[in-house]
């Protein structure tokens, strides 16, 4: 049984300091810029449409088609996968490939490779060096994905937001020098060759609801719906959860810690990611493995990876110390 730890910040005692790792990531040293303080009311107006239309038309379907073209099974199976899938990204592709919060044993390091993977989000050594860049860059100038970078007025807003949803990935996605953000990653074997059978987890994403759908029912239509709703639309589903923490959780929400840029903690989207909407705590200590900070703030990837660490299948976990969260300023001002 999973539970939040007792104690409302990390404690140092028996941890990794963040000092502690490759220094190769450690991107807490690169240099960033301030921006302002405030985001618009139209930049709030139009993220919370993005999130919500989309969202709402989907379980509007869901609905309307239930018993009919959506099923329990077609549910449970995409509720799994989800979670596996997307603790791929949170654990693995994030905490662990890009930031290094713990090491891992062989077999789960593969894992969290390949169930990264299967969200279609791209292969692991390229997703870490786009992320390691928006820590090294954050809302300044070489941010892959800032909202803050197009512009002021509803113009600058409205594509601002379109570009740290998706429109990144449109123009800037992998196209800095990947070996300055990742030599970690292009130098391990097993990582090369995860990331050149990508097309591998890619059709597994797919194929592997089929399967299911088609093993317990016996018929290859039943089989197509769970694909539809347990492969592509949880895809759709955990994709834009996870664009949210790009867009979202650097518009809206609560600045805690005074990270040097416009990230903020969002429960919402902490709820759709496993706590990757902690976002402004992440980025005021980025090598953390746990996000949620305070004891309210329930951080799902962090309750596996104390897991794992039971299980003795990682170890190492990184915490921030008492004096460096103590060092970081806060700020506690709520996007207006
Ligand atoms: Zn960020
Ligand atoms: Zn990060």
């Amino acid at each position: 049984m999973l539970r939040v730890l007792p104690d409302p910040a990390p404690s140092v005692t028996e941890r990794q300091s963040l000092s502690d790792g490759p220094a190769d990531v450690d991107t807490e040293s690169l240099e960033v810029a301030t921006v302002r303080e405030r985001t618009s009311v139209v930049s709030q107006v139009v993220t919370l449409v993005a999130v919500v239309v989309p969202a709402a038309g989907i379980l509007s379907a869901a609905g309307l088609l239930w018993g009919v073209a959506f099923r329990p099974l077609d549910l449970v199976l995409g509720l799994v996968l989800y979670v596996l899938t997307g603790l791929g990204i949170t654990v693995g592709y994030h905490r662990y490939f890009t930031h290094r919060s713990f090491e891992a044993v062989g077999a789960v390091k593969i894992a969290l490779a390949v169930l990264g993977a299967m969200t279609l989000q791209g292969p692991v050594t390229q997703w870490v060096t786009d992320h390691r860049k928006h820590h090294a860059r954050s809302d300044s100038e070489g941010d892959p994905h800032s909202p803050h970078l197009a512009g002021d007025g509803i113009v600058g807003a409205v594509k601002g937001l379109w570009h740290a949803h998706v429109g990144w990935m449109f123009t800037t996605k992998g196209m800095e020098r990947g070996a300055a953000y990742g030599r970690d990653l292009f130098e391990d074997r097993t990582i090369r060759l995860i990331d050149r059978l990508y097309l591998v987890w890619v059709v597994l994403s797919v194929g592997v609801p089929f399967l299911v759908g088609y093993a317990v029912t016996g018929s290859v239509d039943r089989g197509v719906e769970a694909m539809v709703w347990a492969g592509l639309v949880r895809i759709f589903a955990f994709e834009h959860a996870t664009f949210a923490v790009n867009s979202i959780c650097h518009t809206f929400g609560r600045r805690t810690y005074d990270a040097r840029d416009q990230s903020r903690n969002n429960w919402f989207v902490a709820l759709l990611t496993f706590g990757e909407g902690w976002h402004n705590n992440h980025h005021a200590f980025p090598r953390s493995a746990r996000h949620g900070l305070a004891l309210a703030q329930v951080d799902v990837s962090w309750m596996v990876i104390r897991l794992l660490e039971r299980c003795r299948l990682v170890r190492n976990v990184k915490l921030p110390t008492t004096a460096q969260i103590s060092r970081v300023p806060r700020v506690e001002v709520a996007s207006a």
